[in-house]
C-alpha cells in the first residue's frame, strides 16, 4: 500500500493536520497536489464530495461499487483503479470495505462550481447556430424541435431538444439511417462539440468533397447533439458535475431506456441495481422505463427514424462499447462491431467490447435500447480522458474522429439490422 493511501486510509477523520501531512507527500504525476485550505473546504466534514482514485481488486468488486451508484470514471482495467467522486458517506462505506484510494485529483477536476471552459458553446448559441445551419442549408439540412426537456414540461425553461436531419433532400428516395445522440450525460463537453464539428463538415464540404457529396446522396444522417438540455444548462451555470436531467434529484437518462430496465427479465446479482433505485446516486433510472421526456424524445426519434447505425457519444476513456451492457455474450452482429471498432477507433487506441467487458455492467441504456428495440447497429463512443478537455484538445480529438464518424455514416446500409 503506497504510503499517501496509507495515510488518507487511517487518517480521514483526523481533519487538517493530517491533510497537511498529505499535501506536502510527493503525488503521482498524473495528480497535482490539493491545497489543505480546498481539501478541508470539500472534505469529509463540510459534507460535499470530493474527487478520489480508488484501487478496485477485481471486476465483481468494480461492478457493486459502480452499481452501487457511486460516481465512477476514469476507470482503468489494466492498473484496477477509477476515479471517484465520493460524499462523506461512500469514504466510511469504502474504509469499511479496506477499499484504498487516494485524495490526489485529476486536474480540471478540483471545484464543485466552474464556468464552461472558453471555446465551449451554450445551449442558447447551440440553437441559434442550429438554425442559421437550417437557414442557410436548406437542400441540406432539416432541423426539428424533437421535444420538450422535463423543465419545459413543467413550465420552468424554454428547453426543446434539437434534432437535426442531414441528407440531399432533392433525393427523396428511402436512404439507409445513421444516428447520432450527444450530451446525453451534461457534463460530459467534448461530445457536443463533435457533433456540431461533424455537421459543420457535412454541409461546408457537400458537392466540394467527393466522399461527404456522395455520403449525403445516398445516406441519412439524423443528430441530436444535445439531449440533456436541463443538465447541460445547469453545467453552464457552475454545476460542472451535472450528469442526469433535473427532475427531482435528477435521473440518468442512460439508465432510463426501455430495455431491460433496472435489469428486468435478467439475472444479475442485486449488488449491481442498488444504485438504480436510489435517487441520489449517479445512475438512478427514475420510476419507470421511459419515465423522463427526454428518454422519450429520443426513443419516439428511433422508433420514426429506424435508424441502421446508432451511436450514442459520451466522456469519457477511449471506448467503443457495443450491446449488450449487461452481459460479457456476443450477439448476432458482435462481428460487425469488432469489424467496425477494427476500421474506426482502434487504431486511436480505444479499447471495444461490451460494458460489462471493458467498463462495468450497465443496463437500459440508449445504445442497448437502440439494438434490442430497433435493431440498429448500435454502439456508445467514450471519447477523451477528461470530461472537461481545453478547446484545443476537442480540436485534436475532432481531428482524430472525424473519419470514424464518416465511416459510421457509410456503414449504414451495409450490414443487416437484428
Ligand atoms: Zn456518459
Amino acid at each position: 500500500m503506497p504510503l499517501l493511501s496509507k495515510l488518507v486510509f487511517r487518517s480521514w477523520g483526523l481533519g487538517l493536520a493530517a491533510f497537511l501531512t498529505l499535501s506536502a507527500c510527493s503525488l503521482p504525476q498524473t495528480f497535482q497536489s490539493v491545497s489543505p485550505a480546498r481539501l478541508n473546504s470539500a472534505g469529509a466534514n463540510s459534507g460535499r464530495a470530493q474527487v478520489v482514485r480508488l484501487h478496485w481488486r477485481n471486476t465483481a468488486e468494480l461492478a457493486e461499487l459502480a452499481g452501487s451508484g457511486m460516481d465512477l470514471f476514469g476507470i482503468d482495467h489494466q492498473q484496477q483503479t477509477a476515479q471517484a467522486r465520493i460524499t462523506p458517506t461512500q469514504v466510511v462505506e469504502l474504509t469499511q470495505r479496506k477499499i484504498r484510494f487516494d485524495v490526489s485529483q485529476v486536474r480540471g477536476m478540483e471545484d464543485a462550481r466552474q464556468p464552461l471552459p472558453a471555446g465551449y458553446r451554450t445551449y442558447a448559441q447551440l440553437r441559434q447556430q442550429l438554425q442559421e445551419l437550417a437557414a442557410k442549408y436548406p437542400q441540406l439540412v432539416l432541423l426539428e424541435d424533437g421535444g420538450d426537456t422535463w423543465e419545459k414540461t413543467q413550465g420552468k425553461a424554454d428547453h426543446d431538444i434539437w434534432v437535426v436531419t442531414l441528407t440531399n433532400r432533392q433525393n427523396r428516395t428511402p436512404k439507409p439511417v445513421t444516428m447520432f445522440t450527444g450530451g446525453v450525460h451534461a457534463r460530459e463537453l467534448a461530445p457536443v462539440e463533435l457533433l456540431m464539428r461533424l455537421m459543420d463538415l457535412l454541409t461546408s464540404e457537400y458537392g466540394k468533397d467527393e466522399r461527404i457529396t456522395q455520403l449525403l446522396n445516398t445516406h441519412e444522417v439524423v443528430i441530436a447533439p444535445m439531449v440533456n438540455v436541463d443538465g447541460r444548462v445547469q453545467v453552464e451555470k457552475g454545476n460542472s458535475w451535472q450528469r442526469k436531467n433535473t427532475h427531482g434529484t435528477g435521473v440518468d437518462l442512460n439508465r432510463n431506456f426501455d430495455n431491460h430496465w433496472n435489469y428486468q427479465g435478467l439475472t444479475v446479482p442485486d449488488s449491481w441495481k442498488r444504485g438504480l433505485s436510489d435517487p441520489n446516486g449517479e445512475i438512478y433510472s427514475g420510476t419507470a422505463p421511459a419515465s423522463e421526456p427526454e428518454t422519450q424524445v429520443v426513443q419516439a426519434l428511433m422508433q420514426r427514424k429506424k435508424p441502421a447505425v446508432f451511436a450514442d457519444i459520451h466522456a469519457y476513456g477511449e471506448l467503443m462499447l457495443w450491446p449488450f451492457g449487461y452481459s460479457e455474450k456476443d450477439v448476432p452482429h458482435t462481428p460487425v462491431f469488432k469489424q467496425l471498432y477494427q476500421e474506426t477507433v482502434k487504431s486511436l487506441g480505444f479499447k471495444g467490447g461490451t460494458s460489462t467487458q471493458i467498463l462495468y455492467p450497465t443496463t437500459a441504456t440508449t445504445r442497448d435500447y437502440a439494438y434490442g428495440k430497433h435493431g440498429a447497429l448500435s454502439m456508445t463512443l467514450e471519447v477523451g480522458q477528461t470530461f472537461r478537455p481545453t478547446a484545443s484538445d476537442v480540436e485534436r480529438m475532432w481531428t482524430q474522429l472525424r473519419p470514424s464518424f464518416l465511416r459510421l455514416i457509410e456503414a449504414g446500409g451495409q450490414f443487416g439490422r437484428l
